[in-house]
């Protein structure tokens, strides 16, 4: 099935429904947004020449073209290549030339930074800047398209990793992966009713693009903020004004959003659900939000290659405060969500006891068909028919699960696993500390010492001496970090991520004293 029947659906069910707004405004109806994608379609297929299966790169930061021209191609039977707008241009050049994107939708700001690469990517027919008389010129025509029979195994997104360790690889999701994304969040995540709208607040590249699916599904009303990005003040407003509205975030923007709730104390009765995940999120900071922003949460737990679908963290446990292991589920990523199987294996793939740590693997039916044009890659990562997602974890007899660390950044320190994850969370704790990332380095003797990088709360003297005592106070002394590095602020990716590669390689190179 094609995803795009999900649009025809809507709109022959909810055509005067709001289907997208930026902002305040209105932008397009469901009858409207279903037929300009038809237009569109049919203006790819035509008169750029695509043939389905051809890819379509997305170049640009939120804004409400991105919809249109995401299930224009899925409507044509295009492959979209959703590009992150914050990456530099030679990332950007990688990825249009790897994926073969004959045609690429760019947001006026980065239109100047593809111009000089074209030359270089053959493949690249057409490059379109969304919102100009050129783009206009594609919608002009009233001739539509009907949806493309896609076969459940097309290429339906194909999404590039953010290669925090060598070239990004493009996963290869298909519509049946995104379908089974989509049946995953009304099961596991949350209910969309009539009038439900999703805010757009992180990049819709990633994840919030996604969940674009679900809410089209619904016949929701997905909503662009007119800043284009992240800001807390911008969403709490506009929850107010989109009642029941949900919203995907990382853990760094559900901390901006609990700062800023803290001081200015705007309303919140509109602001249904804020779904969280794609990195660590520390049971001090959890915990901090539900008493600043209340029982709004859920918890994913995906990655590009099983795409916001492998456990979740449901509503109920949040609120079961009573349940004996209450805290434990907190700071986990919770079970498996529906139809998806997750295991923790050793290194032999073996599955491992209840308790254990391990490799965690899935298997299901949002699991990617695999890496674009890279077999080898591929045979790797879906060995023996499960995904090894290369993060550690263990599960508990109920069947939560808890992420100890990604495999490459566990410590070894003296032949002891220390993962940092457990250090961070208890310098957390810490009312001085905003923010704190452990990582290893190499050490003579031990192989690997453990260094704590540190971020103060503002107005916070915190120092390295009271640090030290509250690990010992908390947890096994060879786990404690043998140096803290006070800094102004971490080192992220675009999607708010730790590079831990960033600071390992910083504290590798400085000279040993
Ligand atoms: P990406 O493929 O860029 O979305 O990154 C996926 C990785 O982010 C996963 O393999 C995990 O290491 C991490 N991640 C995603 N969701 C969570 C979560 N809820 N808690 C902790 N780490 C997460």
């Amino acid at each position: 099935m094609n995803l795009a029947q999900l649009l025809a659906r809507a709109a022959g069910v909810f055509p005067a429904a709001p289907a997208l707004s930026h902002g305040p405004h209105l932008v397009a109806t469901y009858a409207e947004l279903a037929a300009r994608c038809a237009r569109l379609a049919r203006a790819l297929r035509t008169r750029c020449g695509l043939a389905p299966g051809d890819r379509v790169a997305l170049l640009m930061s939120n804004r409400p073209e991105y919809v249109e021209t995401l299930w224009a191609a899925w409507w044509a039977g295009l492959a979209p290549v959703p590009i992150n707008a914050k990456l530099h241009p030679r990332e950007t050049e990688y990825i249009l030339a790897h994926s073969g994107a004959r045609l690429a939708f760019v947001g006026g700001d980065l239109v100047s930074g593809i111009a000089p690469l074209a030359a270089g990517l053959p493949a690249l027919e057409r490059v379109v800047e969304v919102g100009s008389s050129d783009y206009a010129a594609l919608l002009a025509s009233q001739a539509t398209l009907p949806v493309h029979p896609a076969a459940d195994g097309d290429v339906a997104w194909l999404f590039y990793t953010s290669g925090t360790t060598g070239r990004p690889k493009g996963v290869v999701l298909t519509h049946a992966n995104l379908l089974a994304m989509t049946l995953c969040y009304f099961a596991d995540v949350d209910a969309i009713g009539p009038g439900g709208a999703i805010l757009h607040a992180a990049p819709m590249s990633h994840g919030s693009g996604l969940y674009g699916l679900p809410h089209v599904a619904a016949a929701a009303h997905q909503v662009i903020p007119e800043s284009g990005q992240f800001d807390p003040a911008e969403i709490f407003a506009l929850a107010d004004r989109y009642r029941g509205a949900a919203m995907f975030a990382a853990p760094t923007m559900v901390k901006r959003m609990v700062t800023h709730a803290r001081t200015a104390h705007p309303p919140l009765e509109g602001l249904k659900t804020v779904v969280y995940g794609g990195g660590p999120m520390y049971l001090a900071d959890i915990q901090d939000a539900l008493a600043v922003i209340g029982q709004r949460f859920v918890q994913i737990y995906g990655q590009g290659e099983s795409p916001m679908t492998i456990t979740a963290l449901a509503r109920r446990h949040f609120a079961d405060a009573s349940h004996p292991r209450h805290l434990q589920r907190l700071a986990s990523v919770g079970v498996a969500q529906t139809g998806m199987d997750v295991r923790i294996a050793d290194a032999a793939d073996r599955p491992l006891p209840a308790g254990e740590a391990g490799e965690v693997l899935v298997r299901g039916p949002a699991v990617m068909r695999g890496y674009w044009q890279n077999d080898e890659a591929t045979a790797a990562t879906l060995r023996s028919g499960w995904l090894h997602t290369g993060d550690v974890g263990a599960l508990d007899a109920d069947g939560f699960l808890t992420l100890l660390d990604r495999s490459k950044d566990l410590i070894i320190s003296g032949g002891s696993n220390v993962y940092p994850r457990e250090v961070e969370e208890v310098l957390l704790t810490h009312p001085g500390v905003q923010e704190a990332s452990v990582v290893g380095r190499p050490h003579p003797e031990w192989g690997e010492e453990i260094v704590a990088v540190v971020v103060r709360a503002p107005g916070a003297a915190v120092a390295a001496e009271e640090l030290d005592r509250l690990c010992l106070a908390h947890i096994a002394r060879f786990k404690r970090p043998r140096d803290y590095r006070f800094v102004e602020q971490l080192p992220k990716n675009n999607y708010g991520k730790v590079l831990k590669t960033e600071l390992r390689d910083a504290l590798a190179r400085e000279p040993r004293t």
